[in-house]
């Protein structure tokens, strides 16, 4: 069990305002930021980052919206974090997302829905190092 995860708040969630409030609930929750950046993606780069998911219908509308707008990037830790940080956003699709979690409260749809969070500790080393170097962790 890893002690840190990363996130994203997506594009949709930044255009609607909810960073704040977003932010306020990793807090809440106990996260630690340990690094973050508000920034944007290419086309191609959300082709890499998603590279696991290139075979799936939805892969070209992914990668387009994740490159559409700003987001914000975060390695959290806290015990637990990947699985803790899953239950704080809730179910991919915010239809199914439990009351009081991210997705149920942000997000719009299965695809635009507000925030990513890793599903294991290893991708959650790979994401982090994908969008941070060692200068930019605390
Ligand atoms: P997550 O781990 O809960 O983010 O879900 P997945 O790993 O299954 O999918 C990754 C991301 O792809 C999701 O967060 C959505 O943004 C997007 N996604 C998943 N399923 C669909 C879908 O059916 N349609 C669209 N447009 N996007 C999807």
């Amino acid at each position: 069990m890893s002690n840190r995860t990363f996130t994203m708040i997506k594009p949709d969630a930044v255009k609607n305002g909810h960073i704040g409030n977003i932010l306020q609930m990793i807090n809440a929750a106990g996260f630690r930021i340990i690094a973050m950046k508000y920034t944007r993606i290419s086309l191609e780069q959300a082709g890499k980052f998603y590279e696991v998911h290139s075979a799936r219908p939805f892969y070209g509308e992914l990668t387009e919206f994740m490159s559409s707008g700003p987001i914000v990037a975060a390695i959290l830790e806290k015990d637990n974090a990947v699985a803790d940080f899953r239950t704080l956003i809730g179910a991919t699709n915010p239809a199914e997302a439990a009351e009081g979690t991210v997705r149920k409260l942000y997000a719009t749809s299965i695809g635009e829905n507000a925030v990513h969070g890793s599903d294991s500790d290893e991708n959650a080393k790979i994401e982090g190092d994908f969008f941070f170097n060692g200068l930019e962790r605390f």
